[in-house]
């Protein structure tokens, strides 16, 4: 697999167009598969509208699922991991410039679900319209029912919600176990997660795909939230949900979105 990394600056540099309300400031993380081995992930410290190919990290694979599998005791010994999985131009002691720049805090999930959700791309954001409801009591109702056709179509039958945890490794362990669950319940993984009192995840096999989610779940929060000031929101019916979701003219929609 190989991707450039053009489209991953262009997918980064759209969800973080301020107007568009899904973070500000140094909110928010993307990355994509790089190949089999490594991926690139936002690093620390950047804004998402105008972010460079600087702004970028290639980080090993394999030493960060292990970190998910046998968390280190102290935060000394995860960082000196995470440190010894970035590749060059970034790593320490990189010879371009010597600047070794930190992944994100969240490279861990990255990490892990680039992998056990095998896609390419992924998109973490906070849009405040989707914040509204997860910092809510409404936040399973949001994520485990759909309202209106097309959210099925882009965001899947259901959302995976994980629970409040702390952002880093706490949050990619207490993630992957509802991926997991998600994962046997549905037979795939998610299209989106959500993270109580936290923000959005859009996972998907092109940047198309992660903007598509993205807006779709955003529309959907500002439906649910106006449903909620006019009455109780309704649903559809979960056999209504699996027959759109399985409908071969929906199904040629999604395919028809996303191949970009
Ligand atoms: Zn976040």
């Amino acid at each position: 697999m190989s991707n450039s990394i053009g489209s991953l600056i262009s997918m980064t540099r759209a969800l973080g167009e301020p107007a568009m309300d899904y973070v500000i400031i140094g909110e928010g993380n993307t990355s994509m598969r790089r190949d089999d081995d490594s991926f690139y992930v936002k690093a620390s410290g950047h804004q998402m509208h105008n972010i460079g190919e600087d702004g970028f990290v290639a980080v090993r694979l394999a030493p960060m699922l292990a970190l998910l599998d046998d968390p280190p005791k102290t935060l000394t010994e995860q960082k000196a991991i995470t440190e010894s999985a970035i590749l060059p131009p970034n790593a320490l002691g990189g010879t371009e410039g010597g600047l070794a720049l930190s992944p994100s805090i969240e490279v861990s999930f990255h990490a892990m679900l680039l992998h056990d959700c095998d896609v390419g791309f992924i998109g973490h954001t906070h849009p405040t319209a989707i914040n509204q409801i997860l910092c809510s009591e409404h936040a399973a109702d949001f994520a485990l029912k759909r309202r209106f056709p097309d959210e099925v179509v882009l965001c899947g039958p259901q959302s995976a919600l994980a629970p409040y945890a702390d952002p880093g490794l706490p949050l990619a362990i207490v993630m992957r176990e509802r991926v997991q669950q998600f994962m046997a319940a549905h037979g795939e993984a998610p299209k989106l997660i959500l993270l109580e009192n936290h923000g959005m995840i859009a996972l998907g096999g092109s940047p198309a795909e992660i903007l598509n989610i993205t807006a779709m779940a955003v529309k959907a929060a500002r439906i649910f939230l106006g449903a909620l000031i006019t009455g109780k929101p309704t649903r559809l019916p979960d056999e209504e949900v699996q027959h759109l979701y399985r409908r071969p003219d929906e199904i040629y929609r999604r395919q028809r979105f996303v191949a970009k």
